[in-house]
């Protein structure tokens, strides 16, 4: 059998993780079985629907690298089709036109609720054999007797009595279809043979089964994904944060950082946790999925965006981090080298972003040496330090090559002081805080002149600091 799965979004707002979840899942099963991979854009719901979320969703999927085969179908390019379906269901006496005012619908509603039971259409036009009208809608006729049943990947076997079906409505007045009989035409049409999606349509299955039974199609392989809670049990939304993939672009993660997070909301595989997109086609196992929900977990992702910023090549990364820096409207001097930054602070940084407000210091000038450091460090004890690296710094011939560990060591010892008494107050000139990267590797992302001057201002501002103690 060939394999062919879809992602099938409803363009109402962003690529969001439940849904890039999803794309995934269907992607990798595909990838894993040699299979095709189709993006379908179900826009039927023109109120809802928006060439901006068309244009996110879009952008979402390539940033994540889920590309998808053939042509991008759109279903309001198909409403023919839809529409010849629907008259063969009629034709076939599988379908047919109901007059049923909203006010009657809400009523016999009402009724059903107030005795406790599920609300569903009465089928009081089943059998009247009404043509079509201004006001009818197309139902279909569902079985009355009988059980649906379909083996979900995930969820097993799923059993539906007929008799809690109702007659679904399948073409609106105007003559549009409705979702769940777009979605099995479609289905049919591009040979779908695996639907892979969230556990939310798990109850449209079975009366999509029976409409792909009155058309005489064969069915396909179902599989549906639990839902994704947000840290605090809720189903994931907006409030949690980022939860458009876009966002996490925004955030300074890494697209493959966030793939290899999403691959794990649902799904393990041993105790691995870092998978690379070959890994996840090799090992992906849709009979694998969880029933249970997955519950979104933000330090995981740090840890993992950690981890793939570790491994990325600097270069790239120093692409990213110009990016991040022009958003924040920071201009970078000729004489820094980005990629030197990045390998900097490769080690340690969480995101982009963070590791661009890292290394903000190194953009502009001190304005403000931070209170504690200057208290604890800015000391008459800091004077000849300063002076002694000033004097060595401004001998040094090849900066780009010179030892500089060597020349902050040298001056400890020609002082005959501990080391923080020279290190401190150098990282205080240097970043203005008393944390940060070793100062001999900001020396050499910041170059000799830089590094001197930054010197010399400290001392400038400890002279003056202690002047002012003494009057
Ligand atoms: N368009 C539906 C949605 O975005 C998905 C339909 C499906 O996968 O069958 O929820």
């Amino acid at each position: 059998m060939t394999v062919i799965t879809r992602f099938a979004p409803s363009p109402t707002g962003y690529l969001h993780v439940g849904g890039a979840r999803t794309a995934l899942f269907s992607y990798l099963f595909a990838r894993a079985n040699n299979g095709q991979f189709i993006l379908r854009i179900e826009d039927t719901d023109r109120e809802r629907s928006t060439d901006e979320s068309v244009q996110a969703i879009f952008e979402g999927m390539a940033w994540l690298g889920l590309e998808n085969d053939g042509e991008v179908y759109f279903q309001t390019k198909r409403f023919p089709q839809y529409q010849e379906k629907v008259q063969q269901l009629l034709d076939e006496n599988k379908a047919y036109y109901c007059t049923c005012s909203k006010e009657r619908l809400d009523e016999i509603r009402e009724a059903q609720m107030k005795a406790g039971g599920k609300p569903r259409y009465d089928g009081k036009c089943r059998d009247l054999n009404l043509s079509d009208s201004d006001d009818a809608v197309v139902r279909f006729r569902n079985p009355q007797d009988g059980e649906v049943t379909f083996d979900d990947y995930v969820r097993g076997v799923i059993t539906t009595s007929n008799q809690e079906l109702d007659d679904l409505i399948i073409a609106r007045p105007d003559g549009t279809p409705t979702y769940n009989f777009t979605v099995v035409i479609d289905d049919i049409d591009m040979n779908i043979s695996h639907v892979i999606r969230g556990d939310d349509h798990i109850n449209n299955t079975p009366r999509q089964i029976n409409i792909y039974q009155a058309l005489g199609a064969d069915l396909p392989k179902f599989a549906h994904l639990p839902m994704i809670l947000g840290d605090d049990g809720a189903r994931l939304s907006k409030r949690h944060g980022a939860v458009g993939v876009m966002e996490y672009a925004k955030d300074g993660y890494l697209p493959e950082a966030v793939l290899n997070y999403l691959v794990r909301l649902g799904w393990s595989h041993e105790d691995k946790e870092l998978f690379t997109k070959e890994e996840m086609i090799e090992l992906f196992d849709l009979k694998k999925v969880n029933k249970a929900p997955s519950a979104f977990n933000t330090s995981k992702l740090n840890w993992i965006n950690q981890q793939y910023i570790q491994q990325a090549d600097s270069s790239r990364l120093a692409d990213l981090l110009k990016t991040r820096l022009d958003v924040l409207g920071v201009i970078v001097p000729d004489s820094i080298n980005l990629v030197q930054v990045v390998d900097m602070f490769k080690s340690r940084a969480v995101t982009i972003n963070e590791m661009a407000d890292s290394a903000l210091f190194l953009f502009d000038d001190i304005k403000q040496y931070d209170e504690k450091a200057v208290k604890k460090v800015f000391k008459q004890s800091a004077v000849l330090p300063f002076e002694t690296l000033i004097n060595k710094m401004s001998a040094v011939e090849d900066w780009a090559d010179a030892n500089l560990h060597g020349l902050i060591e040298d001056t400890v010892n020609e002082l005959e002081v501990g080391f923080g008494k020279v290190g401190q107050p150098l990282r205080v000139a240097l970043t203005g805080q008393s944390s940060g990267p070793a100062n001999d590797e900001i020396m050499q992302v910041l170059g000799k002149q830089e590094s001197i001057n930054r010197t010399q201002n400290a001392l400038n501002f400890l002279m003056e600091k202690l002047s002012n103690q003494r009057n």
